[in-house]
C-alpha cells in the first residue's frame, strides 16, 4: 500500500463524517440522528484456541450490529491482523447504508477476529471459527443477525459456523449465515455476485455518460474474487481490460488482456505477475493509466491524496470497500471523475446473500439465470435511485448514495417510533 503524506482519518471517523454530511443534506432532525447514527450493539469476545502444537493462544473477536431498523443485521466476518473494534464498527455502519441503498430488508452488521489466518492450519482455523461462533451465538440467528464471508473467510468457514450454531440449537439452521457452499444451502451465483454488480453499475454509468463499452479501456487493481469476475464480464462485453494487478505484480497490454487466460494463469501460478503477452508495470503506473474505467478491487485506502492527482479515468467503480480516502475523493471530484461508491458498486454480494437467505428460509432454490436476472434488476434500480439524487440535488455520487441509504433507515425509524 502506498504511504501518504496527508494523515488520513480512521475508517469509523470517516463513516460518522459521511453520515453527518448525508444527514445535513437531508435536513434530518436531531432525534432521528441519535436513533440511527451509532451501532446498536458492540460485542467484544475472547477466543482461546488450541494450536496444533498443543499451546493455547487467545484471539480478540468482535460482532457489531449497527442497525436492525429495517431488518436483521447483515454483514461479513473478517479474519485479518489489522481487525480492530473501530474497523468493525465502520464496516457495520457501511453495511446499514448499503443494504438500504439496494433496498433489501436487512440492517447492517460486521464481525472480525484479529488474527493471521495465512499462518494457521485448517484445523486451527476450524477451532477458532467454532469458538468465535460460540462466543457470538447469543447475537446471531436467521431473524437477528446473519454473518457472511469477508476478507480471508470462506464458504468452508461459513459451513463450520452454520454447523456450530445448528449443533447448539439441536436442528439444522441454514439461514444463520450466507456465502455457504451450494451443497449446504448456498446460492448459485453468490460467488460471482459482487463482480457482476460492479459490471452492472458500470454499464449504467457508461450509458449515463454516453461512453461505449466496446473497446472501453478498463484497469483493475486487485485481481481477486470481485476484480477478476468483473474483469471477465467487461472482457465478454467487448471492452479492453488493459491492466490488472495483485499483491505480487501489475501487468499491462494496451490491446487488451486475454482475461480468461489471465484467470487460468493465476490459478496455476498464484499471481498475474509473469503472464506472457503483457508487460510488467509498477503499482503507481497502473493507477495513472489513461482509461475509461478504473476498478479498485483490492483493499481500503489504495487511492490517496498522494496518487489521486495522477489518476486518469472517466469512471471509478469501487469494487472494494473504502478504496478511496476522503482526501482523494475531493481531488477526484474536482477532476470530474464519475464515482460509483462502494455501498452501491459492490452491493451485488449482499444482494445475492439476501437471495440465499430467502431460498434457505423457503427451502426452495433458484437456478443461476434467475439469480442473475434478479440481481441485475436490483442493481440497475439502485443505480437509478442514486443517480436521481445526484442529478436532482447536485450531490456527488458518494453523498447521493449515503443520502439514499440514510433516508431509508430514517424513514423506518420514524415509522417504528422510539421504544419505549
Ligand atoms: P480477494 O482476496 O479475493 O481479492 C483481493 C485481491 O487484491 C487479491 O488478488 C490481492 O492479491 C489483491 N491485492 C491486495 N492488496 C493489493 C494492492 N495493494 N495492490 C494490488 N492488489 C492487491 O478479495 P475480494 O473478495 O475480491 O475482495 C476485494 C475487496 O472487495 C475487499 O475490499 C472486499 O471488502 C470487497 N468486497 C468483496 C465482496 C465479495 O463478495 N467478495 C463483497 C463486497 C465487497
Amino acid at each position: 500500500m502506498l504511504a501518504t503524506a496527508v494523515k488520513e482519518k480512521n475508517a469509523y471517523d470517516v463513516a460518522l463524517e459521511n453520515f453527518d454530511l448525508a444527514a445535513n443534506a437531508l435536513g434530518l432532525e436531531e432525534g432521528l440522528r441519535a436513533m440511527i447514527k451509532y451501532p446498536e450493539r458492540v460485542l467484544a469476545v475472547s477466543v482461546p484456541v488450541r494450536l496444533d502444537s498443543g499451546k493455547v493462544v487467545r484471539f480478540e473477536g468482535y460482532r457489531v450490529q449497527h442497525s436492525t431498523m429495517r431488518g436483521p443485521a447483515k454483514g461479513g466476518i473478517r479474519y485479518h491482523p489489522n481487525v480492530t473494534a473501530e474497523e468493525v464498527k465502520a464496516l457495520a455502519t457501511w453495511m446499514t447504508w448499503k443494504c438500504a441503498v439496494v433496498n433489501i430488508p436487512f440492517g447492517g452488521g460486521k464481525g472480525g477476529v484479529t488474527c493471521n489466518p495465512k499462518a494457521m492450519s485448517l484445523g486451527e482455523l476450524e477451532r477458532m471459527s467454532r469458538r468465535y461462533a460460540s462466543a457470538i451465538l447469543p447475537l446471531i440467528g436467521p431473524e437477528k443477525d446473519i454473518p457472511a464471508p469477508d476478507v480471508y473467510t470462506t464458504p468452508q468457514i461459513m459451513a463450520w459456523i452454520m454447523d456450530t450454531y445448528s449443533m447448539n440449537k439441536g436442528y439444522p439452521v441454514h439461514g444463520v449465515v450466507t456465502g455457504k457452499p451450494v451443497s449446504l444451502g448456498g446460492s448459485l451465483g453468490r460467488n460471482e455476485a459482487t463482480g457482476r454488480g460492479v459490471f452492472y453499475t458500470t454499464l449504467s454509468s457508461a450509458a449515463h455518460l454516453k461512453i461505449a463499452m466496446k473497446d472501453a479501456r478498463i484497469v483493475v487493481q486487485g485481481f481477486g474474487n470481485a476484480g477478476s469476475i468483473a474483469a471477465n464480464l467487461f472482457h465478454q462485453a467487448g471492452a479492453r481490460v488493459i491492466a490488472v494487478s495483485d499483491t505480487r505484480g501489475c501487468i499491462r497490454n494496451a490491446k487488451g488482456l486475454d482475461i480468461p487466460a489471465v484467470i487460468a494463469f493465476k490459478e496455476r501460478t498464484g499471481s498475474v505477475a509473469g503472464f506472457p503477452g503483457a508487460e510488467a508495470i509498477g503499482p503507481a503506473e497502473l493507477l495513472a493509466l489513461e482509461c475509461e474505467v478504473l476498478v479498485p478491487a483490492a483493499l481500503e485506502n489504495t487511492i490517496t491524496a498522494e496518487n489521486a492527482p495522477a489518476v486518469h479515468t472517466r469512471i471509478i467503480a469501487e469494487a472494494a470497500n473504502g478504496p478511496v480516502t476522503p482526501e482523494a475523493d475531493r481531488i477526484l471530484d474536482e477532476k470530474g471523475v464519475f464515482l460509483i461508491p462502494d455501498i452501491l458498486c459492490n452491493a451485488g454480494g449482499v444482494t445475492v446473500s439476501y437471495f440465499e437467505w430467502v431460498q434457505d428460509e423457503n427451502h426452495l432454490f433458484w437456478d443461476e439465470q434467475d439469480v442473475n436476472k434478479q440481481l441485475e434488476k436490483v442493481m440497475t434500480r439502485a443505480f437509478g435511485d442514486v443517480l436521481k439524487i445526484h442529478l436532482d440535488r447536485r450531490a456527488n455520487m458518494r453523498l447521493a448514495a449515503n443520502m439514499l441509504g440514510v433516508s431509508r433507515v430514517a424513514e423506518a425509524a420514524r415509522l417504528r417510533g422510539l421504544y419505549p
